[in-house]
């Protein structure tokens, strides 16, 4: 038995990282777990304290007389405090970090206010409404207005003082902004959401298929039997309405929910909804937030203030007293994973709240990661199927471009024939094109045109990379070999690493259609200015006949008069160096097949590819999940990776490269012992196939295993060895569980 525990005494404040040792009196042992509430003498005085148990021990640094006794266990129910902890304590188990990093990742701590903020100008007109203001003001020749709003534009909110002092408003002016409704003067730190009228005249009723799952979710809560469902239902087939009307359940019952989404200024219209329903009962977390805005967030819903939160995945931890719900929407996309240590997965740690707090959880997609799809077929969770649009529009017909042929007609351009005529007849019609240029992540890998064949590696099924030192490597297991110059399936000489970015087709479409007004979205184009919704707004009000864009343009946005989607280069992203490459591409074919068509007018789209016969590829253009699904499943299983088996990577980083590689192996060499007790296959080390980021060499060592328990103890061992091992001092060592991208 552990005799002594480690107690941390207040975890809203910065001094997480002080915990204080007390000993366990003969009265409480085995009594205490990680996350109780306790209650400890403290200081001079002794007086009694509350603390919270962060970690159990049966050594102490000190001599045991010296150390204080636990005085006893709090009495009362667990605390939303005690959740976070024993939430943390489960992150580090689960995922590998420090109590710290795991305790701030759950539990924002409150930034210490400088001083009382300073006033500041908020501005109040998006879209359209502020496109049109700045054309008024521009007729107007209202040249401080202009000044204001332009700022304003970048940055929707600026002190009082630099709007005064270095942009030369006066107060007057600003004033009558205020009246016109276009900015707004905060006097305080205070949050408002911005102004959109409640609206319950838009009350949509529920199709029954709609309302069964309503009516599923919220009688088993009322039977105390907390659940997991998943949603499968496809783009348009009414999940956000299902979501907005199981949280109006449980606002109606005095239980609170979480929706999380996966990226704010890509799902702006779902947001929106939530306001004309929730008005002020409803927040949106957001990145362009500070900490200290987030923080007044959770203390409003610490305080019964709101019954929904909407947010990325940090909104998971939401201090809601009486929680009744967690929504995770497009539950599939990668955003949902945290990219620092721990790198937790929103989707396992939603559960993990939910069963300390007694709530149940809703995963929606249309596209369900094999993950999720697999467990509810288990029965594990319960599963859900919307196969029909709702709103207007039916799913659009898609049409396979095979490039290959293309090519062997002579045709080298970036477009196929097909794609030229459906472009053309549509600038003819006066109805608008999407062009989705699939570019996802790296592009080193090699492939051929003329029959679509890519380079892999032998050992591990995932594409090889080009790199600089002119040959080709696999990042999982490191196997190397020689830059080939004729493509090893059909000997054509038309292999090579694949590279276009939206510019060139941009230039491409220009040269080609002069007539048409083209608008181009990307990094370069939704820097400041609003970013992506002014692009999106522009396109959606009619100002261009085509939009050209990476990943974000297939994502949540409604555009009624757009029926035809091109996607150019479909497979690129199936090369990608990944175990994950083929569902990441049915993810993006499948969304962007549903884009098109969601007016009365019927949708077309048209999938360029070089191979045209990969099941991801058929599958996203016949929309069948479930022949996407039962193919690779196939392929995990036969290859080990998850879901069919847990996989962990170990990630090495050091700015010499000598001891990024000494580390390695000192790594590797160590795991070869702990793999005799435990068994696990281990590829690497390897290059990662960034394998130098901002001046870090980063090499990486994967382990597979069915149990990830057993993965846990072996990560445990390896940061017990790395703790004692002095030479990692230079380096840092990081771990992931079932990674979501490629490193
Ligand atoms: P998803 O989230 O699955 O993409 P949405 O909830 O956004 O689907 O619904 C798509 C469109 O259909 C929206 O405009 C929505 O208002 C409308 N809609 C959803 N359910 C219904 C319904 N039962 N009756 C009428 N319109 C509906
Ligand atoms: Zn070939
Ligand atoms: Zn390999």
């Amino acid at each position: 038995m552990p005799g002594y525990a480690n107690v941390i005494v207040e975890i809203a404040l910065e001094k997480l990282d002080r915990t204080f040792q007390y000993k366990i009196p003969e009265e409480l042992d085995g009594q205490l777990a990680v996350g109780m509430e306790v209650q400890v003498p403290f200081g001079r005085g002794n007086r009694l304290i509350s603390g919270y148990v962060m970690e159990l021990s049966d050594r102490t640094e000190c001599e045991d007389h010296r150390l204080k006794e636990i005085a006893g266990i709090a009495p009362g129910r667990l605390s939303v405090e005690q959740h976070f902890i024993r939430l943390a304590a489960w992150m580090r188990e689960t995922y590998g970090a420090t109590m710290i990093q795991c305790l701030k990742t759950v539990s924002p701590i409150r930034q210490k206010v400088k001083g009382l903020e300073a006033k500041q100008v908020r501005l109040m007109k998006n879209g359209q409404d502020l496109s049109n203001c700045l054309a008024l003001y521009q007729k107007k020749n209202a040249k401080a207005k202009l000044r204001l709003l332009e700022a304003l534009a970048e940055n929707d909110r600026l002190p009082y003082e630099l709007v005064t002092k270095k942009l030369h408003i006066s107060g007057a002016t600003l004033r009558a902004l205020q009246e016109e409704g276009v900015v707004e003067i905060l006097s305080e730190k205070k949050y408002r959401n911005p102004p959109v009228p409640k609206d319950p005249g838009a009350h949509i009723v529920l199709h029954e298929s709609q309302q069964a799952i309503v009516d599923q979710v919220l009688a088993d809560y009322r039977d105390q039997r907390y659940g997991t469902y998943l949603i499968h239902g496809i783009t348009g087939s009414g999940k956000t309405e299902v979501y907005m009307e199981i949280a109006a359940g449980m606002a109606a019952m005095g239980k609170q929910a979480i929706v999380l989404i996966p990226e704010i200024a890509l799902t702006y219209q779902t947001v929106m909804r939530f306001y004309r329903r929730f008005g002020e009962r409803v927040s949106v977390l957001h990145s362009r937030m500070s900490a200290g805005e987030r923080y007044d967030q959770f203390e409003r819903a610490k305080n019964g203030g709101l019954d929904v939160i909407i947010g990325p995945r940090s909104a998971l931890f939401t201090p809601f007293l009486q929680l009744g719900v967690i929504i995770i929407d497009e539950e599939h996309e990668g955003t949902y994973k945290s990219e620092t240590m721990p790198r937790y997965h929103a989707r396992e740690t939603a559960m993990e709240r939910a069963r300390l707090a007694g709530a149940s959880v809703i995963l929606g997609s249309a596209t369900p990661s094999l993950e999720s799809y697999t467990k509810a077929l288990r029965g594990e969770y319960r599963l859900f199927s919307l196969t029909e649009r709702r709103g207007e529009g039916t799913l659009p017909g898609v049409i396979l471009a095979d490039m290959r042929k293309e090519l062997a007609a002579g045709n080298r351009s970036m477009f196929s024939g097909m794609l030229l005529e459906a472009i053309e007849k549509q600038l003819e019609k006066g109805e608008q094109t999407m062009l989705f240029l699939n570019r996802r992540g790296f592009a080193g890998f090699v492939s051929c045109r003329e029959c679509g064949q890519v380079i892999k590696c032998p050992h591990c099924d995932v594409s090889l990379s080009y790199h600089r030192d002119g040959r080709l490597h696999c990042h999982y297991c490191g196997y190397t070999k020689a830059m080939e110059k004729k493509c090893p399936q059909c000997g054509s000489p038309y292999i090579g690493t694949f590279r276009a970015g939206t510019q060139q087709v941009e230039e491409a479409v220009k040269r080609r259609f002069p007539q048409a007004r083209v608008l181009r979205m990307d990094m370069d184009t939704t820097r400041g200015k609003g970013g992506h919704e002014a692009v999106l707004e522009r396109f959606a009000s009619g100002d261009a006949d085509i939009l050209i864009g990476t990943q974000m343009i297939v994502k949540g946005h409604d555009f009624k008069n757009v029926t035809l989607m091109g996607v150019l280069a479909a497979d690129l992203s199936l090369m990608v160096p990944d175990y994950r490459a083929a569902e990441r591409t049915f993810q993006l074919l499948a969304q962007a097949a549903g884009r098109a068509g969601r007016s009365r007018k019927p949708g077309q789209v048209i999938i360029q590819t070089y191979q045209p016969e990969h099941y991801a590829v058929q599958a996203a253009a016949k929309h069948d999940y479930r022949r996407f699904y039962e193919e690779e499943m196939g392929y995990r299983l036969l290859a080990g990776y998850p879901p069919a088996a847990h996989m962990m990577a170990v990630l090495i980083a050091s700015e010499e490269e000598s001891l990024a590689d000494e580390l390695a192996n000192l790594l590797k060499e160590q795991l070869k012992r702990i793999l005799k007790q435990i068994p696990a296959e281990c590829m690497g080390p390897a290059p990662a196939s960034l394998s130098k980021v901002r001046d870090l060499y980063r090499r990486t060592i994967y382990l597979k295993q069915e149990s990830q328990n057993n993965l846990a103890d072996i990560r445990k061992l390896l940061e017990q060895y790395i703790e004692q091992n002095g030479q990692f001092a230079g380096g840092t060592v990081q771990f992931d569980l079932d990674p979501m991208q490629e490193y």
